[in-house]
């Protein structure tokens, strides 16, 4: 039966080594999160990372916007924070309204203050080994696989699902533990090759948001499984692997709700950490 392999009590070390990280700043390292709109997803987003932030000594800086904002209005309010010497970090919360464009948008964040790091400047570091700030949840899996001990280095990892947010960034840092990455996408699934490329994982990572998309029988015997997926079923949420029978055959196994997600937002806010480092020179 596989152990859990669940995000809090990690997040809650990390947790740790930031405040000590903060406390040697000179100055708490303030957040700049701008929310579009009302949203009740973006507000519970807002709400929790506020509360975050006050528990470490981060300074949230929340800025409302109304629904009506234009694209460009966004960009310019984005790019008069890039100027602000006191602002560490941005964040702009999702969901947006249509007549903005997150990829567009994005690309206005100085790469110094994308605290995100979706930034194309800070996804190409990670290319030459170079990023420090990383993709929150690309940056949790490797947090989730560092706790268990693993050596990547020539392990057959499979990644499915390959979006700009987690699947790509994510196949190059494993890439970087020199892991033998395949990479899933929709195009395998249609050539009906996904359960062959599973059941070959000794690392499998799902990425995908379709609920009882990996079958449990196809997990390899004493396989790590980190299941991204958040799909809502019923009154209930659940991941893309099929758990209980995933659970029989896995060595490790993340739950959904309590696996990748703890991790997501204590990852924003080492990126911060780091960026406040950056921006200071310390
Ligand atoms: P996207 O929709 O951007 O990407 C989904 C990926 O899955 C795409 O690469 C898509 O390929 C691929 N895909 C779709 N259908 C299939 C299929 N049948 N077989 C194989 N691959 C398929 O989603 P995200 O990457 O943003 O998120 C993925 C999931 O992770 C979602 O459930 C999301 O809610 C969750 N998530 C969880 C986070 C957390 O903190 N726990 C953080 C971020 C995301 P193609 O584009 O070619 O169709």
């Amino acid at each position: 039966m596989a152990k859990l392999l669940e995000g809090k009590p990690i997040a809650e070390k990390i947790k740790a080594e930031i405040v000590q990280e903060i406390k040697s700043l000179q100055q708490a390292p303030v957040l700049a999160s701008i929310q579009v709109g009302e949203n009740i997803g973006a507000a519970s987003y807002v709400k929790s990372q506020a509360k975050l932030a006050e528990s470490l000594g981060v300074v949230y800086q929340l800025h409302k916007l109304s629904q009506e904002t234009s694209e460009n209005a966004l960009i310019a309010f984005i790019q008069k924070l890039n100027t602000e010497k006191k602002v560490n970090g941005i964040i702009v919360q999702m969901p947006l309204p249509a007549q903005i464009d997150y990829k567009k948008i994005s690309q206005f964040i100085s790469p110094e203050k994308d605290i995100e790091g979706m930034h194309p400047a800070n996804m190409g570091k990670i290319v030459f080994g170079k990023a420090k700030i990383l993709p929150c949840t690309p940056a949790a899996v490797m947090e989730l696989l560092n706790s268990t001990g693993i050596e990547l280095y020539g392990k057959e990892v499979v990644v499915v699902g390959h979006s700009e947010i987690v699947g790509k960034p994510l196949s190059l840092l494993l890439l970087d533990k020199f892991a033998t990455v395949t990479v899933c996408h929709i195009g395998t699934s249609k050539a009906g090759k996904l359960e062959e490329h599973v059941k070959k994982a000794e690392v499998l990572i799902v990425a995908v948001g379709k609920a009882g998309l990996i079958k449990g029988e196809w997990i390899k015997e004493g396989a790590i499984v980190i299941d991204v997926g958040i799909n809502r079923v019923g009154d209930k949420i659940v991941g893309d692997v099929e758990f209980q029978e995933a659970s029989k055959r896995a060595s490790w196994i993340t739950p959904v709700p309590g696996g990748v997600g703890p991790l997501t937002v204590t990852m924003l806010m080492r990126n911060l950490v780091e960026a406040t480092k950056i921006q200071t020179q310390c």
